[in-house]
């Protein structure tokens, strides 16, 4: 067992939205790409061949995994950001003669929410959508904000923190029929839960290799047949004009492998998942006073649990837990450099003080029920250190109100004496 960065002898991964491990079997796919069958794609000449056809049967399986119509309607990126630059601002861009008004939601990834100001600045229009205290796009607020110049919805699939599930089909059906492009982040919750483009009538969908054990910086946008998007960048003209350069092929192979696997195993794990995420949330809800389960206790991701400590610095439960050689996050594991309270949680109208006090733990393969266990054991323990300490704690506080009380009315006695 590798000893983890802190020393702790036992490392339990509960991180995988920030990152996951290559599959074995993905990296073995992968492996002639790199060496033996370096060719160009657009080579040609014999070298291209093997990774052009490679290139081809993985977006037939990245298609596969989404049930797009036809594998054509997939565009390689180098990941989820990309992909939605690419959907939106190529959608916004092409239909700007229409109108300039935009709906997202206020719960939207990092990626799409700068892209959103991009545009801002940029003369379009955005309608940020508040959220459900339970982590749902509020939908009758999102269905009055559409008007007649409104040119595209963005709303993700899953949420990346708390793990909410949209009610994407909702939204689908709302805009359906309207001169209105409908894009899906979905990066959070493909290989994780089946999505079906066909039946969601969604135009445009962001997903990425990294969040189905595929390599990092591979990802792609589906973009329905009929729907048109400008290019954000100009080249060589590979994947059909919108993604020029030359393809990352062995990342590409890895991504549909990935795809491949994912289609295969997500039911049986998914099912396995949720079984250990439910102990999870009922062990700590046993074990530990004042802590809360953030978003909705089954219209969640099968491998998310994102809890606040009350009293407790989120960042400091992390570095606790580290120590004991357990990874998780704090707010957005993209974005957890800043220390700023994540913008979800307070898109829920969670207090700024409680949102601080977020855990995030994602589960992934290599957790079993042991983890589990060690997690529920390790956490009380740690928690009750850190609220001992804690400025916010009841207990502190009156303690620190009486000891000013003392001193108050120790100044006075002196004084009259
Ligand atoms: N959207 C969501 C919902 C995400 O969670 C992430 C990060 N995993 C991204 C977009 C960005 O994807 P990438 O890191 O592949 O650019």
């Amino acid at each position: 067992m590798p000893i983890c960065q802190s020393g702790a002898k036992r490392r339990v991964y509960m991180d995988y939205a920030a990152a996951s491990p290559v599959d074995e079997r993905v990296l073995s796919e992968m492996m002639p790409y790199f060496s033996d069958d370096f060719g160009n794609p657009s080579s040609l000449h014999g070298s291209g061949r093997g990774p052009k056809d490679a290139v081809e049967d993985a977006r037939e399986k990245v298609a596969g995994l989404i049930n797009a119509k036809r594998k054509e309607e997939i565009i390689f990126t180098s990941g989820g950001t990309e992909a939605n630059n690419l959907g939106i601002k190529g959608a916004a861009m092409r239909m700007r003669k229409k109108g300039k008004h935009i709906v997202t939601s206020a719960i939207e990834h990092i990626s799409v929410l700068n892209i959103m100001k991009y545009l801002q600045k940029n003369g379009f229009e955005v309608t940020y959508v508040p959220s459900t205290p339970e982590g749902f796009v509020d939908i009758e607020q999102l269905r009055s904000s559409i008007r007649d110049d409104t040119i595209l919805v963005s709303v993700m699939y899953a949420n990346n923190e708390i793990g909410t599930l949209q009610p994407i089909i909702e939204i689908g059906d709302m805009i359906r029929g309207k001169e209105i492009r409908f894009h899906v982040d979905a990066v959070a919750a493909t290989g994780k839960v089946p999505i079906d483009v066909q039946s969601l009538g969604t135009d445009l969908m962001t997903i990425s290799s990294n969040d189905m054990y595929g390599p990092k910086g591979v990802g792609a946008l589906y973009v329905k047949d009929g729907v048109s998007v400008e290019a954000m960048g100009q080249g060589g003209g590979q994947e059909r004009g919108l993604r020029s350069g030359s393809e990352n092929v062995p990342g590409i192979v890895g991504f549909g492998t990935a795809a491949e696997l994912a289609a295969n195993e997500m039911v049986e794990e998914g099912a396995r998942l949720t079984r250990l995420r439910d102990r999870l949330v009922k062990g700590m809800r046993g074990n530990v006073q004042d802590v809360f389960l953030n978003g909705h206790p089954t219209r969640r991701l099968p491998n998310n649990a994102n809890f606040r400590f009350r009293y407790i610095e989120g960042e400091s439960m992390l570095l606790n837990l580290d120590m004991m050689g357990i990874s998780v996050s704090s707010s957005s594991p993209c974005t957890s450099k800043s220390l700023l309270p994540s913008h979800v949680l307070l898109a829920c109208d969670i207090p700024t003080e409680e949102a601080q006090s977020a855990v995030q733990f994602t589960l992934g393969r290599s957790n079993t029920d042991d983890d589990i266990d060690f997690v529920i054991e390790v956490v009380p323990g740690i928690v009750k250190k850190l609220r001992a300490m804690s400025p916010f704690s009841p207990a502190n506080i009156q303690e620190m109100r009486s000891t000013a009380g003392h001193k108050e009315r120790d100044e006075d006695h002196h004084q009259d004496g």
